[in-house]
């Protein structure tokens, strides 16, 4: 037999474990410093080939990778050269 205390109870679980899964999905407003794909992670599949070209950042001449998905990365400071 069903007794209310047992329905009760499993509201209380199924509730707080929901919330749990939702907080845990909940985008962290405050986590900021540790935001990721901010800077492309450079892996070796993705570096095609690499050549010389200037960097418009540091405004000097650099090493580059030319990236799989078409972009041009700059190996010194990471950003994307002037090809991108
Ligand atoms: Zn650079």
């Amino acid at each position: 037999m069903i007794t209310p205390l047992a329905v009760g109870t499993c509201c209380l679980i199924v509730s707080l474990s929901g919330a749990f899964l939702i907080a845990r999905a909940w985008p962290q407003p405050s986590g900021g410093q540790h935001r990721r794909g901010t800077r492309p992670m450079l892996r070796p599949v993705e570096a095609l080939d690499q050549f010389e070209d200037w960097c418009p950042v540091e405004h000097r001449r650099t090493l580059h990778t030319r990236l799989r998905s078409g972009g041009v990365l700059c190996m010194d400071c990471r950003n994307p050269g002037r090809g991108a």
